[in-house]
Order: structure tokens, then sequence, then C-alpha cells
């Protein structure tokens, strides 16, 4: 029976609800008195169920499909304006003991080099990072109780808050790991991680089943129910995802959304953050098998839905996608990317050679994230750096009240100004130095006048050698 507010995996995200969804999408799919009625609840920018949202999704119709992606384009200028949040993923292990057959990292995968930094290696890591430009990092390590404990989890996250370079140092890391008790939540929450992401790659539970065969993650309630117990441990900012490709997309976004309103229902805060990956080829994995990858037109449907159903969270989208896809998805939805990433263990300070290969998948955007930022300033966006939230304490309930009355941009936009001004001066290339000043000026001519004066106090801070300033 689905229960939004049910501690159970099998009743939050319901199989038959969902299938109802998808029944109920399908026969209103171009039904246009009920799409225009959705679009018109959705312009409040307060969100729409799954039942709804699907509808949208399924719209056949091309002059309804433009209104729905003008809404989404317009909830995410509202609520986000021309920002886009920077961040690198950072490989601390590929020890596994899981089954997952689209992973290289997989435990029967003999071909992948298996890889675990020493605390010293993460040290040269995030100098290399910091030396590029990044504040906030996303780790990422595969299970493995003796190679990777949470022990070890929790000592390379004192070592990255420990390193620092001149003006370098890392402000926000996020964390990426399996599913674990809340006890061990706990331990997380006090080595001050930013958001707990954890992707739950099939909402079907078939489908689950059969792509997670071995391992402890082959317990679907256990790695549903996640979620519920990083909260219970006190970690107040939970990013969830899916792997497009893996189950068909329409019962992955229903799964998507009804796990968001089930953290609202029950935890009174929705996730923080929706990454939205989608299966890449990688050594040792067949990519033949998995017959349900997404086109391009597809996907950014999918962003755009996404953004109208849950205007209030992050949607995360990685260095898998091309140039042409993260252009248009940052239109549509997309509010942080990752730039200059490297998906292998130790490859932000070594180049791996092609034997050593420990990649967890195929880069495609492959551009420094100097060429990154470079691009985005030509886009008009605001690349930010930006931390503050966490480190103001603005989590879980209380940054979600900002962002739903609309206040949190009067943070945001002159905190992405003042990082944008620090990469501009210690790590741009002159050309992107140049770009980066000019919109920095522009943009602080249309701030509002009670944040204006501050933040130009601030950039002639940050102009004289100091940093780390924040609204
Ligand atoms: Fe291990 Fe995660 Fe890869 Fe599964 S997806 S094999 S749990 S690293
Ligand atoms: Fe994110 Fe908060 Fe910074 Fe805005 S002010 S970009 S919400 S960390």
């Amino acid at each position: 029976m689905y229960n939004p507010k049910s501690t159970n995996a099998n009743e939050f995200i319901d199989n038959e609800e969902i299938l109802k969804t998808l029944e109920y999408a399908k026969e209103h799919k171009n039904d246009r008195e009920l799409i225009e009625k959705i679009l018109k609840k959705a312009e409040n920018v307060k969100g729409i169920d799954h039942r709804e949202a699907s509808v949208l999704l399924e719209c056949e119709e091309d002059d309804l499909n433009e209104k729905i992606y003008d809404l989404a384009k317009k909830i995410k200028l509202q609520l986000y304006g021309n920002r886009i949040v920077m961040f690198a993923p950072l490989y601390l292990s590929n020890y596994c003991v899981n089954g997952c057959t689209y992973c290289p990292y997989h435990h029967g995968n003999k071909e992948i080099h298996r890889k675990k930094l020493t605390q010293e290696e993460i040290r040269q890591e995030v100098i290399a990072l910091e030396n590029l430009g990044h504040k906030r990092l996303a780790i990422e390590s595969g299970e493995d109780p003796i190679n990777n404990p949470l022990e070890y989890i929790l000592e390379s996250i004192k070592t990255i808050y420990a390193t620092k370079t001149k003006n370098g140092e890392i402000r926000r890391v996020n964390v990426n790991i399996a599913a674990t008790t809340v006890e061990n939540y706990a331990k997380l929450k006090e080595a001050g991680i930013g958001t707990y992401i954890l992707f739950q790659e099939t909402y079907n539970k078939e489908a689950y089943k059969r792509l997670h065969p071995t391992g402890p993650k082959s317990n679907y309630e256990y790695h549903t129910e996640a979620m519920d117990r990083a909260m219970d441990g006190g970690i107040d900012d939970v990013g969830i995802g899916v792997l497009f490709g893996l189950s068909t997309y329409k019962y992955e976004f229903a799964g998507l959304l009804m796990h968001a309103e089930h953290l609202e229902a029950s935890k009174g805060v929705g996730p923080h953050t929706i990454s939205v990956p989608r299966v890449r080829p990688a050594e040792g994995i067949n990519i033949a098998e998995f017959t349900n990858g997404i086109k391009d037109e597809l996907f950014e449907k999918i962003i755009a839905c996404l953004r109208i159903a849950v205007p209030y969270t992050g949607i995360i989208m990685s260095t898998r996608e091309s140039a042409k896809t993260r252009k248009r998805a940052l239109e549509v939805g997309v509010s942080q990317i990752s730039g200059g990433s490297r998906t292998s263990v130790g490859g932000y300070a070594e180049e791996e050679t092609e034997d050593e290969n420990s990649a967890q998948f195929e880069v495609v955007d492959r551009r420094s994230l100097d060429e990154v930022i470079n691009w985005l300033l030509k886009l008009g966006y605001i690349p930010s750096f930006c931390t503050a939230c966490y480190r103001k304490g603005r989590t879980g309930d209380r940054f979600m009240q900002l962002v739903k009355h609309g206040k949190i941009s009067h943070c945001c936009t002159p905190n992405a100004l003042l990082t944008l001004k620090e990469y501009v001066l210690d790590y741009a290339s002159e050309d992107t130095k140049e770009k980066g000043e000019n919109l920095i000026s522009k943009e602080v001519e249309k701030l509002p006048k009670e944040i204006q004066g501050k933040t130009i106090e601030y950039l002639d801070e940050i102009n004289k050698g100091k940093r780390d300033f924040r609204f």
C-alpha cells in the first residue's frame, strides 16, 4: 500500500502506485486541459507531485512541450538566476565487495586496476584540485569493510579539510559511499560532511535485484531506506539519483519523485540534490546489455520536468555528458556541474597510463576546469564556488525555507561573485580572467542595494589578498 510517510521502502516506493501512475500518465498524455492545469499549478513554484509530473513527461504535443520547457527555464531563472555551482569528484578507492553489473568496480572485475589512496596520496590529490581552483568535493568510494572501512573515510575527510595550499582549501566535502547504519551516519555528520549522496540506481525492485546479484547492496530495502537512516543520524542534506539506462525511465522518474515526496513527508525536508547520470561505457562492462538508454532529447525533457516538480532541489550533472548536452541541461534545470573531473583513483595528481585503468566511467566532457569556467562565462553564467550555506549552518530545513521563500538568491548571487573573484585572481587563464572580471562588474550593478555595498567592500578586500568572505 502506497504510504509516503512509511519507513518501509516497499510502501513509500510502492510498485503498484508507480504502475498506476504510468497508466494514468499514458491515458492523459495529450490531455490539453489537464496539462494546462498542471502547468498553472506549477507556476507557483511549489512543485507538483509524481503523477502530475509523469503526465508532463508523457506529453507529446509540441506546443505543450514548449510550454513545459519555458516554465522549467523560468523556474530555474527565478530560483537559481544565472549561477552554476562547481564541484569535483574525488575517487578514494575502487575496492568493492558488491556485484553491480553496470559498474566496473564490481568485485568480479579482474581487468580493473584496484587502488586505494593513502592519506599522503589524498593530500596530493587535494593539492592538485585546490591548484585548479576547486572548493567543493564529492568523495567517492566502493564498499569494502576491510579495504575502505568507515574509519578510512573519516580519516580521509579530515585529511581533505586539513590540506590547504596558499589560497586553496576545500570548504565542503560531500560524501558518496554505500548505505550504512545510523551510528555511522552520525559519525559522518560529526566529521563535517556537506551532503550525503547515494544513488538508488533503479527504483524498480525486480531490476534492482537483477543488477545487484551479490554483496550487501543487493538488499533493496536497506539501500532504499538509507536516506532515512542518514537523516536519523543527523545529516540534514541528502542527495538522491538514479542511473538512467538501467531500467525504464518513466518508472525511475516516478520513483525519484516519490522518494523526494517521502523525505518531505516523513522528515520534513526533501532531497538537497538530485543527480541524473546516464549509463556510460567502462572497462569490463558490456554496455550492449543496457538497452534502456535514453536519447538526448528525452534526457532534457526529464531534467525540465524534474525542475518543475522539485524546484527547490539542486540538479547535478557530471562530465559523463558532452558540452552540448550540458549546455541545454543548464538552460532547463541543471544547477550544479563538475569540471575538469578525473574518474580514476588518484587521477588528479598523476595522469593514468592505459594499463592502469581504475576509472568508474568514461569522461565525455574532457575540458579543463578553466575551459569549463570560460565556457560558462561566455554563455552568461556565473560559475560559483560557493559553500556558504553549510558553513553558516544553513542546512536541511533552514536552507529549504530560504529557498522556498525565494530568499536564498540574496546570498547566492553575491557569494557566487565573491568566489568567482577568488577563482579569477588565483587560478584563471588570462582570457578567463578578463571575462570573469567583466561579468563580475556587470553583475554587481544588478545586485539589490542592501547587499551591493557589502559585496563591493568584500570584492575590494579580495583584491587586496584576503579570502573567504560570505553572506
Ligand atoms: Fe561498488 Fe558502487 Fe560500483 Fe556497485 S556501483 S560496484 S557499490 S562502487
Ligand atoms: Fe549554495 Fe548556499 Fe552558496 Fe547559495 S549561498 S550557492 S545555496 S551554498
